[in-house]
């Protein structure tokens, strides 16, 4: 374990988490730029406060799907661009979930309780909350019909509904089935992820084969199932426990990441750690009882194998509704996940100019992140209040997605691209792509107070 001193000591990661969010609990906007451009940080994570723009007078009913990262964010960005617009959220769940801190769970840095908060704390003030989730729209009479029966008129509709997790798709595993011995997914739930920590811990005690899968559609965040890797093996290394364990790292795709650079990182750390890795194997059964996995191969066969621990990285798709709604890209690589069909640049729907998407659910050749919200926040709804005034859009989304890349505990390197696959580092003096302890700081007590200003219209990119 841990020495006490040891700046990896997951005690002193969660002091220092708890008092970064303390001390950043109600600061002000200035305040907080101060501390974060002391720390130089502003810098490292492109701080900005949201454009400036006067708010435009419009009685227009404007419909939020979903209060996730997106929902949240284009709301309160709508509500301070707009007055006298009538906004609604709909959002079932009465609880946020900061999903980016659930790798942190999983290495045992944050609580449950600290990647958690009640949504009515973020609902922008004057913004009207529906709790019920859709269950269709009609986007020729302009109505959203929910799951409690209600029906909801609009003019403007920005759909943010994130992502399906269709566990189900992999032959003979249920959604409830994570947690069952040997099997794991931070995915699923923050109590997923700390499940996945306490099963790496059972799994070191005795040691075997673990195996960790990616699949073959776009996901979010496509750097966690490799955090989750590194974290494992980190975690079993530190308690003296990895040299009983076998690792397999088992992807749908060609490729580890989709910028070359952090490819070839990966792939040398995996060597170095011994982490073997199977390309073009995506996951496509499980036998729970057994402790069976069964991949494709490369000649299009089936192989099972056994495992001792199994984190399953589920397929990802959009919500049913935005297919039946006919709003789903038709063409193309993405038609097989009902992503919603918007313009890559202004995120405007591309045959519904009174449509807007944001966040996970866009049908965009990238950009799965919390970070992506932060550049559509700045996008998205300023388009939306050009519609209105009878303009086109004017502002462009360039693909712009980062993640801290945590390559053990204690540390991480700092990934930023866009469209282009070409890095956009905004510390571009530093090298980002280094693994340091830095990036992991900026991880741990930084991205969360700013991700929860983002979900209040605030430091969008
Ligand atoms: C394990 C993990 C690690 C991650 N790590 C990072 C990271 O390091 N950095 C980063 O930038 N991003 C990370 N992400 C990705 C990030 O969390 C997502 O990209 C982001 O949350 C997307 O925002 P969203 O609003 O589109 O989706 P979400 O935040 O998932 O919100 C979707 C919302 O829609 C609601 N909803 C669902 N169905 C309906 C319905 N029928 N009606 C109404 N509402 C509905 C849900 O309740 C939810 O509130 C990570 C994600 C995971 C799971």
């Amino acid at each position: 374990m841990h020495h006490p001193e040891d700046p990896k000591h997951p005690e002193i990661e969660k002091a220092l988490a708890r008092q970064a969010d303390e001390t950043l609990r109600g600061l002000s906007r200035r305040d907080f730029l101060k501390i974060a451009g002391a720390a130089g940080l502003v810098s490292a994570t492109g701080v900005q406060a949201a454009p400036a723009r006067a708010a435009v007078s419009s009685q227009a009913r404007i419909v939020v799907l979903g209060g996730g990262a997106a929902g949240m964010t284009m709301a309160a960005r709508l509500r301070d661009l707009l007055d006298g617009a009538r906004i609604t959220i709909v959002e079932p769940s009465e609880i946020h979930h900061y999903q980016p801190g659930w790798t942190l769970v999983a290495a045992g840095v944050y609580s449950v309780g600290e990647v958690q908060r009640r949504n009515e704390r973020y609902i922008p003030r004057g913004v009207e909350w529906v709790r019920s989730a859709v269950a269709a729209i009609d986007p020729e009479s302009q109505r959203v019909e929910t799951t409690d029966g209600d029906r909801l008129d609009y003019d403007f509709l920005v759909v943010a509904t994130g992502l399906h997790l269709d566990y189900e798709a992999i032959e003979g595993l249920r959604r409830e089935d994570i947690g069952r011995p040997g099997l794991t997914s931070l995915y699923a739930s923050a109590e997923a992820a700390r499940d996945a920590y306490e099963q790496i811990h059972a799994f070191g005690e005795h040691g075997g084969v673990a195996r960790f899968t990616i699949p073959s559609t776009p996901i979010k965040c496509a750097g966690a199932p490799i955090k989750a890797t590194f974290i494992a093996d980190d975690l079993l290394r530190t308690a003296g426990q990895r040299a009983g364990a076998d690792f397999h790292y088992h992807t749908g795709s060609d490729t580890l990441f989709s910028v070359q650079r952090f490819d070839h990182m990966v792939r040398d750390l995996y060597a170095e750690r011994g982490v073997s890795v199977n390309d073009g194997g995506a996951l496509l059964a499980v036998d729970v009882d057994a402790r069976q996995a069964q991949f494709q191969t490369r000649d299009g066969g089936r192989e099972t194998v056994d495992y001792d621990y199994l984190h399953v990285t589920p397929p990802m798709r959009a919500h049913d509704f935005v297919r039946e709604a006919g709003l789903a890209v038709e063409d193309g690589p993405l038609a097989a996940g009902g992503w919603l069909a918007v313009d890559d640049r202004t995120l405007q729907h591309t045959d519904y100019p009174n449509i807007f998407g944001a966040g996970d659910v866009v049908a965009t050749a990238i950009g799965k992140t919390a970070s992506t919200v932060r550049s559509h926040g700045a996008v998205m709804p300023d388009n939306l209040v050009d519609v209105i005034q009878d303009r086109e859009p004017s502002r462009q989304f360039d693909g712009y997605t980062s993640c801290p890349l945590i390559t053990e505990v204690g540390k991480a390197a700092l990934v930023e691209f866009d469209y282009s696959l070409e890095e956009v580092p905004t510390f571009a003096f530093l090298d980002q792509g280094a693994p340091s302890w830095m990036w992991w700081r900026l991880k741990v007590h930084m991205i969360k107070p700013l991700y929860f200003n983002m979900l209040r219209g605030r430091y969008l990119r």
